[in-house]
């Protein structure tokens, strides 16, 4: 087993103890399921493989990244005597920086005078800065075209992983500082939510499957504090027909039931929501309120002229249900493929389509991402 990151005194002592432990299993490992022996960190049933077929098939939806090689915008913005904080352009990482990013975003307000705030946005982000602002004492409304679950947020796949957020080597220093204290204050605020059931926020063991050895994502090189039990395992430590495998252990957030039990919160804190379109930016900045934070996501390309903001298209496959699937895969096709388990469906990823506006559902992505997700868990060692 190779640790990844740094060789910490506590990496080398867990290492320790699960070769112990393999070791001690292996005298009895005829005995039990062949699934038994793999020494799991987080759960303690054996692994069972998802059943994947089209006809288990429930459901197929797309949506669109919002993405910024440079990175996400988080500003303060004068136009006369309206204020326009920006908070947009998380690409494939909202759902996981959107406490983080939300927290800065109301820290831009620093020094305005606490009254009326419009969020412009109901996605993800719209929400989560409605729910801080209002901690910091603000009476807010939110204008949205479309409703949480209408949005990307309730597409997004929702591993908490900041990942696909902007281009190494585009995005600057400066930003890549912003993202990693957006990610350390993201990580805290799930956490603290997970332990509440209603809120759809579980931890479970993430395996990123290789073909080819693995580089560590910029993420766990450069937040390893906030991922725990992660290390590149030997083919004896784990069921996938796959030569190289990683693992980390991470939350998922269920985007459906977590949406909806912030917007309940924010509805309890006294927040109202108004839907509306805006066509432009003097529509938005002919609202009542002086503070105004953009979360229009990718809608902020056309409001705000950001040249550099553009779509990645996604789409996701949902499988029936399946409760003994505890744990997530990514990679391990020949496109973007991952599973992972909720407890409505079994979803089944996907795509990563660049500057592809469309949102129609496409049968050959479809049929591409049952064949490799089928390759990956009819050939598991389970
Ligand atoms: C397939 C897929 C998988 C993903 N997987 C993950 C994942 O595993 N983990 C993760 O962290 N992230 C993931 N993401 C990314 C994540 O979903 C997005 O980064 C996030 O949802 C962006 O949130 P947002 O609130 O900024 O945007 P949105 O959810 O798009 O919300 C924008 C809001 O602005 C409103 N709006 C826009 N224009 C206007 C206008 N003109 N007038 C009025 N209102 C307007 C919209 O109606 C909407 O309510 C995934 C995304 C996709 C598509």
């Amino acid at each position: 087993m190779r640790i990844t990151g740094k060789p910490s005194r506590r990496n080398v002592l867990k290492s320790l103890a699960s070769v112990t432990a393999i070791a001690s299993l292996g005298g009895c490992a005829t005995a039990m399921t062949k699934s038994a022996g793999y020494a799991r960190p987080l759960s303690r049933k054996p692994f069972v493989a998802p059943r994947i077929s089209h006809d288990r098939i429930v459901r197929v939806i797309t949506g669109l990244r919002p993405f910024r090689p440079q990175g996400f915008v988080v500003k303060r913005e004068q136009f006369d005597d309206k204020t326009v904080i920006h908070n947009y352009g998380h690409g494939g990482g909202g759902i996981t920086l959107s406490w983080g990013s939300s927290a800065l975003a109301v820290r831009e307000s620093m020094g305005m005078t606490i009254g009326e705030a419009a969020v412009v946005g109901g996605g993800i982000m719209g929400l989560t800065t409605a729910r801080l602002l209002q901690d910091a004492g603000w009476q807010v409304t939110i204008y949205t075209r479309d409703v949480s679950r209408h949005a990307t947020s309730n597409v997004g796949a929702g591993q908490w992983g900041p990942t696909s957020v902007f281009e190494e080597g585009v995005a600057s220093k400066a930003f890549e500082g912003q993202y990693k204290f957006a990610a350390r204050i993201a990580h805290h605020a799930f956490q603290n939510l997970s332990g509440n059931p209603n809120y759809g926020i579980s931890f479970a063991e993430n395996y990123f499957l290789g073909h080819e050895p693995q580089e560590d994502s910029y993420y766990l090189r450069e937040l390893p504090e906030l991922f725990t039990s992660v290390a590149h395992l030997e083919p004896h430590e784990h069921p996938f027909p796959v030569p190289y495998v990683k693992r980390m252990v991470s939350m998922l957030i269920q985007p459906a039931t977590f949406l909806r039990r912030i917007r309940d919160d924010f509805y309890l804190a006294g927040g109202k929501m108004v839907v509306r379109n805006f066509a432009n930016r003097s529509e938005i900045l002919s609202l009542g309120e002086t503070a105004i934070f953009n979360c229009t996501g990718l809608g902020a390309k056309a409001l705000f002229d950001d040249e550099n903001l553009v779509p990645i298209k996604g789409q996701l496959v949902f499988m029936q249900p399946d409760p003994a699937i505890d744990y997530l895969t990514i990679g391990g096709g020949t496109g973007v493929t991952y599973m992972f388990p909720r407890r409505g469906e079994i979803l089944l990823g996907g795509s990563y389509q660049l500057n592809d506006w469309t949102t129609h559902v496409e049968a050959d992505v479809t049929d591409r991402i049952i064949t490799d997700n089928k390759a990956i868990f009819d050939n598991m060692r389970v």
